[in-house]
């Protein structure tokens, strides 16, 4: 017995020597880059947020970091070599709460707003497309604008819209609440009064009674209202899916977290399942399910998973869990009852059974009590805290909350959506008070119905607190620095997909998700950081973007 176990010991040490001999023999930083990028900026986010020089890539991961000197010496014959000339590089930027499945259905047959100056250049882009599309074709303008960012500081009229698209219906959405439409979009979807509205929807009415062109209306009669539109052919989705996650790529993004959202039953993820099958995706997508059917989401969810386990999927395009919104009965539901609350926590408590990730949509800190309270009580007969669950939004979460987060194991990710709002009763989200109770924070936008899905819009918000108007609702206290927020853009935003060990930073052995810039994010005045773009994007070693000089790399 005790000979046996001192061979099976001496066996052991004997493979444990062979094995370390062949690691001598092919050590991993002995393996040749097939990129290296040298003479830059690199901003690695690591834990000390070390800048180093220059970076070696092999087989789509980092393999070192270091000066230029020390990365050029790695270099082989066949070595692609990428001199930054001084450039700042940054971990790919990953959006916590954007919803790019959706926006990538109709971004080649929408009219796009994000980011336009004024709203005679914003009634160009619907004269030009009108121009190249048929007569009776829609022309849509989905959101992603508000009237703050226009020079005007005003929405189009009937008129302007007529003006610019005479033969075509036109429908122009801000956000969920405000919808304006050609006569002939009246005409074709057959609306002539309130009572050919979706329920919660009326006709807009200025003071003298004459009616405006406008329809005004809650969510959900928002969201019915833009369903009664046609939608694009599943080419244009593939297209416009495609289109979008490479202007994605084009703003320094490499990873979203999809919250899928209104308007997105599943069977429109067909078209990012078919981007996936082509091997064509330049974004990693996470996304997590939506209950759809008032009432009865329990069952759908449990048959949409029961061959959709957590985690299930690749690097690319994984499914990541419940929310962000569960139910339709806790959906902006200030006053939940307690038959909603228990319909909830069936759900919450199958999801923390079988290990799922849930995010949720919640407003308001003053109604939360009723989300954590649930929560807290689930986490006594179902642990969740190592589920990295989640709350988007929660604008003006208090510290009790976040301690409440913090003690359930829970994250926050926070858009800017205040970028559009010019509310002085709201604030900064509290970010700097998260991180020093150790919430882990997710940055994002919530594109691109409610906002932009420009990241660098965001972290220009989170350094300066200004608005859109540039009106500064500041709390100053809770202006994150620099390096925060371009953490809560990278890792932070990498911990709601349990990603922070593989991307998110830039240090040996993580994924070369990366991107080029072209200004300086650290030095540049918070005033221009809306205005940095990325010069060449890469997601796992592979360049999905890139310009000026750099197009010549581009695969
Ligand atoms: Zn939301």
């Amino acid at each position: 017995m005790k000979l046996r176990l001192y061979f099976a010991t001496a066996m052991r040490t004997l493979a444990a020597a062979i094995l370390s001999l062949c690691i001598l023999v092919s050590p991993a930083w002995a393996q040749t880059p097939d990129t290296i990028l040298v003479n830059g900026k690199i901003l690695t986010v690591d834990d000390r947020f070390s800048i180093r020089e220059a970076l070696a890539i092999h087989n789509g991961k980092i393999l070192a970091l270091g000066s230029t000197a020390e990365i050029q010496k790695t270099a082989g014959p066949r070595t692609r070599k990428i001199d930054l000339e001084g450039r700042t590089v940054i971990p790919g930027l990953i959006d916590s709460h954007l919803h790019a499945i959706r926006a990538g259905l109709t971004f080649s047959t929408e009219v796009n707003w994000v980011g336009v100056p004024s709203l005679s250049e914003a009634l160009n882009r619907i004269r030009q497309t009108a121009a190249s599309m048929k007569p009776g074709t829609w022309v849509i303008v989905g959101g992603g604008w508000n009237m703050n960012q226009f020079r005007e500081k005003r929405r189009p009229t009937q008129a302007e819209l007529e003006n610019a698209a005479p033969n075509n219906p036109v429908y122009v959405q801000l956000g969920y609440a405000w919808v304006v439409m050609s006569r002939s979009g009246f005409k074709v979807l057959n609306i002539t009064g309130d009572a050919d509205l979706p329920a919660g929807a009326r006709l807009e009415k200025d003071a003298g009674g004459n009616l405006t062109g406008a329809i005004t209306g809650n969510q959900p009669a928002i969201v019915a209202l833009f369903d009664k539109l046609p939608r694009p052919n599943f080419e244009q989705e593939v297209d416009g899916t495609k289109k979008f996650f490479r202007e994605l790529n084009r703003l320094a993004l490499t990873g979203v977290g999809d919250p899928g959202g209104n308007n997105l039953p599943p069977s429109e993820y067909l078209a990012v399942f078919k981007v996936w099958q082509q091997h064509q995706m330049t974004l990693r997508v996470t996304y997590s399910l939506n209950g759809q059917t008032a009432g009865s989401e329990i069952e759908e969810l449990q048959n949409l998973t029961r061959m959709l386990p957590a985690g299930f999927g690749d690097g690319m395009l994984r499914f990541n869990g419940l929310g962000e919104r569960v139910t339709w009965a806790m959906n902006n539901n200030d006053r939940p009852s307690d038959a909603d609350k228990a319909n909830y926590y069936q759900i919450a408590k199958w999801a923390a059974e079988r290990g799922m990730a849930l995010t949720m949509h919640w407003n308001n800190n003053a109604s939360v009590d009723h989300l954590l309270t649930l929560f807290e009580g689930l986490n006594k007969e179902v642990p969740i805290t190592g589920l990295r669950w989640s709350i988007a939004h929660l604008n003006d979460a208090s510290p009790q909350s976040l301690a409440r987060m913090k003690a359930l194991g829970m994250g926050w990710t926070v858009q800017d959506m205040l970028y559009f709002a010019d509310d002085p009763a709201r604030s900064m989200p509290p970010v700097v008070t998260a991180k020093k109770l150790g919430v882990p924070v997710g940055a994002g936008t919530d594109a691109h119905r409610i906002a932009s899905y420009n990241p660098f819009t965001s972290l220009q918000w989170l350094l300066d607190g200004k608005m859109v108007s540039g009106v500064a609702l500041r709390r100053v206290e809770e202006l994150s620095s620099r390096e925060d927020a371009l953490r809560f853009y990278t890792a932070g935003s990498a911990w709601f997909s349990r990603d922070e060990d593989t991307r998110g930073s830039l240090e040996a052995g993580k994924l070369a998700d990366l991107a080029v810039l072209s200004k300086d994010y650290m030095t540049v005045p918070i005033d221009q950081i809306g205005t940095i773009e990325s010069l060449l994007t890469m997601v796992g070693g592979k360049i999905v973007f890139a310009s000026g000089n750099y197009r010549r790399f581009e695969e």
